[in-house]
């Protein structure tokens, strides 16, 4: 059975599904979803991270990190935490930039959030000498201080999409035909969730909702409001878009997202508004929305670039600087790609993020 297969027959049984419902599926479903049965990254996989266009992502992530756990006075244990770590690339260069912070890796727990089975196994790998503890979900963090980082994590939690009806909203919603999906719309109404959103919209405009980011940022908030720490969260969107955004990837290609169920990459846009008032509403500090290529240049990448180069040439050093300019130039991802904080009320922000 192939997963259009298993989408048409839940269709014909329970009528059209939301967007969320699709992605959910396309990503998640255990045994025929996207992120459960591959390892997606690189070069022969379907979309490729900062993390693992260059180590140099990483060792300043750790080192921004590293340098809030000293300000907050070095909490022992702490919870090193990253969601959805793909490879383990990211932890694996976090954690090699700060071999040399007094104390940072003896007092450090490093903990996964992981859903994919396939993922976990390359994760165990990459990360071996660390002894990380997987979790399924962030409500099993520990209650204690939490320095945490999510890179294109957010932009693969479901979304749902309405677009607006005069004064009301229809959702878009999957549905089939003859064995084929195909979008539709489903019955126009009020939408609670969106009543802020008619005063800067139009009758037309499509607008994205993803709930699932909430709860999630809440328990993080939470933690950190609490307990101390800090978190990085980096992804391609903005504080909040407008537009259809649900994007499918397969071998670095863009592909309709209906056209390859659980064989492409699916993600959308992340809206930074709503998880920084979630940020707020949990006593949390939350910083600017900052350009990637702000972010990483404030940290020191073209210093790092300069001191990797001395031991290159040739085809190696191509690489190099080509790396620099794809993690900061405006036009790769410097500027689509945004850098969002969060700190406790009594801390200062994470390096990196200042106003
Ligand atoms: N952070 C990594 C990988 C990004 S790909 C990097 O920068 O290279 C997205 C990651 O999130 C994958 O590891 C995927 O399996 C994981 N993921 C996606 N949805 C998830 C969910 N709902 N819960 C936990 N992990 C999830």
């Amino acid at each position: 059975m192939t997963l259009t297969d298993h989408l048409v027959a839940r269709i014909r049984q329970d009528g059209p599904m939301s967007v969320a419902d699709y992605m959910a599926e396309c990503l998640l479903h255990p045994t025929l979803g996207y992120y459960t049965t591959r390892d997606p990254l690189g070069s022969k996989g379907d979309f490729t991270t900062a993390p693992e266009i260059s180590q140099m992502f990483g060792e300043l992530v750790g080192l921004s990190l590293a340098q809030c756990w000293m300000d907050q006075g070095k909490p022992a244990p702490f919870t090193l935490c990253e969601l959805g770590p793909g490879r383990g690339t990211l932890m694996a260069d976090i954690l090699r930039a700060t071999r040399g912070v007094p104390g940072f890796h003896d007092a450090a727990r490093v903990t996964l959030v992981e859903v994919s089975p396939a993922l976990k196994q390359v994760q165990a790998e990459t990360l071996k000498d660390y002894a990380p503890t997987w979790i399924d979900s962030v409500s099993d963090l520990p209650d204690q201080p939490l320095f945490l980082v999510a890179n294109e994590f957010f932009d693969a939690l479901p979304i749902r999409q309405f677009l607006r009806d005069g004064d009301g909203w229809s959702e878009r919603l999957v549905g089939e035909r003859d064995g084929a999906l195909l979008f539709g719309r489903g019955p126009i109404g009020p939408q609670a969730a969106l009543k802020d959103r008619l005063a800067d919209t139009i009758d037309g405009d499509l607008i994205e909702l993803c709930a699932a980011a909430i709860p999630i940022l809440t328990v993080i908030a939470g933690r950190i409001a609490s307990h101390g720490g800090a978190a990085l969260i980096v992804d391609y969107g903005d504080w909040h878009s407008l537009g259809d955004t649900l994007q499918a990837l397969q071998n670095h290609e863009r592909t309709e997202p209906l056209a390859a169920p659980g064989q492409a990459d699916l993600t959308a846009h992340v809206d930074f508004e709503p998880l920084a008032e979630a940020t707020r509403a949990c006593g949390c500090r939350h910083t600017r929305v900052t350009p990637q290529g702000v972010f990483l240049e404030r940290l020191g990448i073209t210093a790092r670039a300069q001191a990797l180069s001395k031991a290159l040439s040739g085809s190696e050093l191509d690489v190099l600087i080509a790396a620099h300019r794809r993690l900061t130039h405006p036009d790769e991802m410097g500027n689509l790609f945004k850098v969002m904080g969060l700190f406790p009320a009594y801390a200062a922000p994470p390096p990196g993020l200042e106003p």
